[in-house]
């Protein structure tokens, strides 16, 4: 179970050494945050659930945790329109539902990497398909160890890098 901070963080950071790596300036700071957002937006279902548990909504099992959010399906949502966009005059948000798409993709992969036992696998063909895989490692004790050592880790990181910089008073 990859953790918040982790799928936020890496999401954010692959789409940096994409901009660094291939000199895209037109990548801003409004991109790196839309996609720390979208790093974590499938979990936008653990709220879902939440609200469905207090309010007794009985909203089908399909919008529950690891359900039509944590599809490529869903991915594709972003995805599509993105392409559209691209051919009309309105190609910049093209590059922020591209982010969107890539945030998502990553959490799902990352969270199939270590599915299984509570935390249900992913349905890589919906709405083709509803079979459920599980990740290739798996839902065991010393993996929930280890990726909340790796959500502190990275944290501390993100911070220490924010005092470096010297970006630290910005947020106060
Ligand atoms: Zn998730």
């Amino acid at each position: 179970m990859v953790l918040a901070v982790t799928h936020s963080l890496i999401s954010a950071f692959y789409v940096f050494l994409v901009k660094k790596g291939f000199n895209l300036r037109f990548i801003n700071n409004n991109h790196l945050f839309v996609a720390a957002v979208a790093g974590i937006l499938p979990d936008l279902d653990i709220i879902i659930r939440c609200f469905n548990n207090l309010l007794n909504l009985n909203l089908p099992e399909i919008l529950g945790h690891r359900g039509l959010f944590h599809t490529p399906f869903f991915a594709l949502l972003f995805l599509i329109p993105g392409i559209i966009l691209l051919f009309t005059k309105k190609r910049e948000y093209s590059t922020y539902l591209f982010i969107i798409a890539w945030g998502i993709i990553l959490h799902i992969c990352l969270d199939y990497l270590t599915s299984g036992g509570i935390h249900k696998g992913i349905m890589w063909f919906f709405p083709i398909d509803n079979t459920i895989y599980s990740g290739i490692l798996g839902e065991k004790d010393w993996i929930v160890g280890f990726t909340m050592d790796i959500d502190a880790i990275l944290l501390i990181l993100w911070l220490f890098w924010l005092v470096k910089k010297e970006k630290i008073k910005e947020f106060f």
